[in-house]
């Protein structure tokens, strides 16, 4: 440590004082020589006072620098050590600093970076000599520069900020700051605690991803489609814009997912969901809400059509066959579309009203879109109570059923009687199944609805075996959704033991496309109710397409002619060459045929010319209760 001048008074500097000392020394040998012998004549007394004069000077000067140099000296000293305790003090602040992972900056408050711990020079990248000579704002980004002004302004009082900073090598990473004023030797100086915060804020980022997005297709989920949609409303409504949120459900995903199984129908999903997504504009959002139900954003439309030709689109890649694993599966999808602004649009509503649109377009057949209206919101309403009032009926067992009896046409025996379902409530009086069970089908309702009836018959059956009278044929009305149940067979095997039906006495109804969809399965299952000894027959035979082919190998055991043939019987419609077609293709199959709707006698002189087995209808008898039926059972027969 060498000697420093800037210790000393800050005006008097080496050179001043020496040309003042020079310029001193000179006035006062002209002036006091010239006084002096001015004053004295006396020659001898003059050289002595001279000489006297001389040695005052210099006891002069000698004192005067005396005490310059005692106060300069003093004022260096105490710097010394006022720096020596400075330094003690950041020492002590570092060597506390070093033990943290956090980095910690010594900062002065006008910015300039004094001292920094181990980590920080670490995390940074530059040498503590580089970075302990560096004004605070080279670390932070260049946007940020006006920010550190308020920062350093705030941070004496203590301050908490997440930001970002730049190591040497340009990479920037975010931190979380917490600085506090301190005082280093009486000195304000500002430490900050920096915590280099990347992987949190990537695990944050992840976090946020995974709550938004959909695992299995990486898209979207519903919370994060809430999110776009809360957004584009507040712009639309900002720009009288419009937009349209699409509700799409694929058809029939279900029975695909339980027949080629799960791994194979995700396969499919995350397939489809790319074809959608590449079929959508730039801007819109797809979602994915879980199964097989997705939402589609699609904001700033200029008109319906535009969404329409949208629709179109996508209804049209999805249709084109998904190959999976070398099967080529052929997919429908069925949309709903709500529009922006309509008469209740909020974020809610719209997609609710999406969704519903969706069901009406289902019910117009696979592979439809439909616009949400008025109209649909009042059949929506009447389908909520409808859904609402059958499970209360099914909890309060307001079901009943009915029976109407099927004839031998030979020997005008009842050889046989269908179950068919009424609903008797409270608030409506009694219900027809057509009022009901499609909503039952839609809802799943029909599931425990389907094993009320099958009880219920067998138990009927089972009854009137007991009661003395022939054995009778009961047949019982499966839909769609029963007979893809996994568990169905179970189910129905299980009511046998229960009730202690006769398996050779029950017959399943099931329509053509039941029967023939998913070809494989449904013949597997088929043969499995066979196997218990179960009768299968197709009712509203010939309104499907039944391949014949498929027919030929499916195990059942009776075609049930549609009514609408049979009401063409003697028309001028060509209702006789079906019938008689349907006949001759059940004997070709060695299948037993009956046909359902008899009401007149034509009807009736027409089937047994053609030797159609049996029959059943109002011509003989309405569906009746249990007790009607029996009396039937007892009266005359035809
Ligand atoms: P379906 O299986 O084709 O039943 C025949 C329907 O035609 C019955 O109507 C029956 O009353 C009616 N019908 C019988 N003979 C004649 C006739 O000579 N002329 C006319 N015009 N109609 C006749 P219903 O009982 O109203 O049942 C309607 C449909 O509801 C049934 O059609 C069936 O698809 C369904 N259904 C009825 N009960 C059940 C059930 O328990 N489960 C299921 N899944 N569906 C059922
Ligand atoms: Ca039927
Ligand atoms: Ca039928």
């Amino acid at each position: 440590m060498g000697f420093k001048w800037e210790g000393l008074s800050h005006r008097v500097t080496p050179m001043r004082i020496a040309l003042f000392y020079a310029l001193i020394g000179e006035v006062w040998i002209l002036l006091s020589d010239h006084l002096l012998g001015f004053i004295v004549t006396d020659h001898q007394l003059y050289l002595r006072l001279e000489m006297a004069k001389g040695w005052l000077f210099i006891a002069a000067t000698a004192l005067f620098l005396y005490f310059l140099f005692q106060r300069e000296y003093n004022t260096l000293r105490r710097y010394e050590k006022e720096l020596q305790k400075d330094r003690e003090n950041l020492e002590r602040y570092r060597l506390l600093s070093e033990d943290t992972l956090d980095l910690i900056l010594f900062i002065r408050p006008d910015g300039q970076i004094i001292d920094a711990n181990e980590a920080a020079v670490k995390r940074y990248g530059y040498t503590r000599q580089e970075l302990t000579n560096m004004p605070l704002y080279k670390l932070c980004l260049p946007e940020d520069k006006l920010s550190v002004q308020q920062y350093l302004k705030k941070a004496p009082q203590g301050i908490q900020l997440e930001s970002r900073h730049i190591a040497k090598d340009g990479s920037a990473f975010p931190v979380d700051i917490c600085a506090k004023g301190a005082t280093s030797n009486g000195k304000p100086i500002i430490v900050s605690i920096i915590r280099d915060i990347s992987k949190r804020k990537k695990a944050e980022e992840l976090l946020t991803h995974q709550a938004q997005h959909d695992a299995l297709t990486g898209l979207p989920n519903r919370y994060f489609f809430n999110e776009s949609l809360c957004q584009a409303l507040t712009q639309s409504r900002n720009k009288n814009g419009k937009l349209a949120v699409m509700f799409l459900d694929l058809d029939r995903f279900k029975l695909i997912n339980d027949t080629m199984g799960h791994n194979l129908g995700d396969q499919l999903l995350k397939k489809v969901a790319e074809r959608v997504g590449q079929n959508l504009r730039a801007g819109d959002t797809l979602a994915r809400l879980g199964g097989d139900e997705f939402l589609i954003l699609l904001p700033d439309i200029r008109n319906d059509q535009e969404v329409v030709f949208v629709s179109e689109r996508i209804l049209k890649v999805l249709t084109q066959p998904i190959i999976i694993e070398g099967n080529e599966v052929y997919m429908t999808t069925s949309i709903g579309i709500s529009l922006y602004p309509n008469d209740g649009s909020d974020m809610e509503t719209l997609v609710k009203q999406a969704d519903t649109a969706m069901y009406f377009a289902k019910e117009k057949g696979r592979n439809n879109y439909q616009f949400f209206n008025h109209e649909l919101n009042i059949k929506a309403n009447e389908r909520l109570t409808t859904e609402y009032s059958l499970r209360k009926a099914l909890a309060r067992e307001e079901f009943v059923l009915h029976y109407q009896p099927q004839v031998d046409l030979e020997s005008g025996c009842i050889v046989g009687l269908e179950a068919l379902v009424r609903w008797q409530s409270k608030e409506r009086g009694i219900v027809p199944p057509t009022a009901f069970i499609p909503i039952a089908e839609e809802t799943g309702l029909i599931v425990p609805i389907g094993e009320w009836v099958l009880r219920a018959a067998c138990i009927q059956n089972v009854a009137w075996q007991l009661q003395g009278y022939p054995p009778m044929r009961m047949s019982v009305n499966i839909s769609a959704r029963q007979f893809r149940e996994v568990n169905f067979i179970k189910v129905v095997s299980g009511i046998l033991e229960e009730t202690g039906m006769d398996a050779h006495l029950l017959e399943l109804e099931i329509t053509e496309s039941v029967a023939m969809e998913n070809g494989a399965a449904s013949t597997e299952k088929l043969s499995r109710f066979k196997e218990l000894g179960i009768r299968i027959s197709i009712d509203d035979f010939g309104t499907g397409f039944s391949s014949l082919n498929y027919l030929r190998r499916m195990p059942i055991d009776t075609l049930k002619i549609d009514q609408s043939f049979i009401r063409d019987i003697s028309s001028d419609q060509n209702g006789e060459e079906v019938v008689t077609a349907i006949i001759q293709l059940a004997k070709n199959l060695r299948l037993k045929v009956i046909a359902e709707g008899v009401e007149t006698n034509t009807q009736w002189s027409f089937l047994k010319n053609q030797k159609c087995d049996e029959m059943q209808g109002f011509l003989f008898s309405k569906a009746v209760t249990s007790e009607e039926a029996e009396m039937l059972f007892e009266g005359p027969i035809i």
